[in-house]
């Protein structure tokens, strides 16, 4: 009878991955969805974070639309989300989606 000790790595790698090192990385990613999804960012800005979102998984999974939009929306002070912006980040989420699928 031996024990084996070998699950004694000690590692404490933070939970996460970064497969993109050239790119925003999650936390960016996701910080800036709001600008990006507001068309707030500029044109290379945008061009990054979609292209992480369409790369990264986990992250379009925390991609919740309503949950960001409450948000968007509390930070506005307004009583509701405008329905344009719905729409449009609807949008976006579809493209998204779309190209996570193809990809
Ligand atoms: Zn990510």
């Amino acid at each position: 009878m031996s024990a084996d000790h070998t699950d004694d790595a000690g590692t404490t790698a933070p939970h996460g991955h970064a497969p993109h090192d050239h790119a925003v990385d999650c936390t960016e990613a996701l910080s800036r969805l709001f600008e990006f999804l507001d068309a707030e960012v500029d044109e290379l800005e945008g061009d990054r974070i979609r292209q992480h979102l369409a790369d990264c998984e986990p992250c379009l999974a925390e991609y919740d639309v309503e949950d960001h939009l409450k948000k968007l929306v509390r930070r506005s002070c307004l009583d509701a989300a405008p329905a344009e912006l719905h729409v449009r980040i609807r949008q976006q989420l579809t493209i998204l989606r779309t190209q996570v699928e193809l990809g």
